[in-house]
């Protein structure tokens, strides 16, 4: 009881309150300001807020300095959300997989944009809560669909769990704006790379715990389940990212 309750203190004094990472394993090293001239406005399930193992929202947020992140699940009564799409400098669309959906290369997106900033709606969810979300939202499901040109694969899919082959929040916000500079739509100086940067850490970070825990080193709440129980091969592309934690001990 005693142990426990010093546990908890120590995890409330060592949160880091940009990422809310633990202090030791905070990914701010990796971010930095990409100023991308879209809107990213990340629509989080109450759920996903507190899967910060997977999250990728809260990472993207962290780097795109005109982004918000709005909390829930029913958004059609949502001021702050209904007042940014009301606003007439916005051209709001929803990222959305849809044949119809809006991309860079479709006829007449650019013109939508000469005197409009692009108002990006993202619903950071698993594919699950996310139908809900946008079912029960009638201002967002009436906004026109935005999609990518080009498909993608999240460098998460070596993971070989099924969810992650839908491509993150963090990955969309950066193959978004490779595509609107691509197209002359958004600042070439700006580098989205922090945003695959800080991803990868995360990912690093995941497989270095989960890889403890096949060891023994700290304790393994899914001890019973196979896939926890083989080491994880780190990727030789996530090999420099090093989270805190495990760059003090070198
Ligand atoms: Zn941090």
């Amino acid at each position: 009881m005693e142990s426990s309750e010093s546990n908890q203190q120590e995890e409330i004094k060592g949160i880091c309150y940009d990422c809310l990472r633990p202090l030791k394993s905070c990914y701010c090293k990796y971010t930095a300001p990409v100023e991308s001239g879209i809107k990213f406005v990340i629509l989080m399930h109450p759920k996903e807020a507190k899967h910060q193992r997977t999250g990728t929202g809260r990472l993207a947020h962290l780097c795109l300095p005109e982004s918000e992140i709005i909390m829930g699940i029913d958004f059609t009564h949502n001021k702050r959300l209904n007042d940014l799409l009301k606003d007439p400098q916005y051209f709001p669309v929803m990222l959305y997989p849809d044949p119809d959906a809006w991309n860079v290369n479709r006829e007449g997106f650019a013109e939508k944009l000469t005197d409009k900033k692009l108002l990006v709606i993202i619903i950071d969810s698993t594919w699950f809560c996310s139908k809900k979300m946008i079912r029960l939202s009638t201002n967002v499901n009436t906004l026109p669909k935005f999609s990518f040109a080009n498909l993608y694969k999240s460098i998460f899919t070596f993971k070989e769990e099924p969810e992650e082959y839908c491509i993150s929040t963090i990955e969309s916000c950066y193959y978004l704006i490779k595509e609107m500079q691509g197209k002359g739509l958004s600042p070439k100086e700006a580098d989205p790379e922090p945003l695959m940067n800080v991803f990868k850490a995360m990912i690093k970070y995941q497989l270095e715990m989960e890889n403890k825990r096949v060891l023994g080193l700290i304790p393994n709440s899914h001890a019973k389940d196979h896939k926890y129980t083989k080491l994880k091969n780190i990727p030789e592309f996530l090999q420099k990212y090093t989270p805190k934690e495990f760059e003090e001990k070198k």
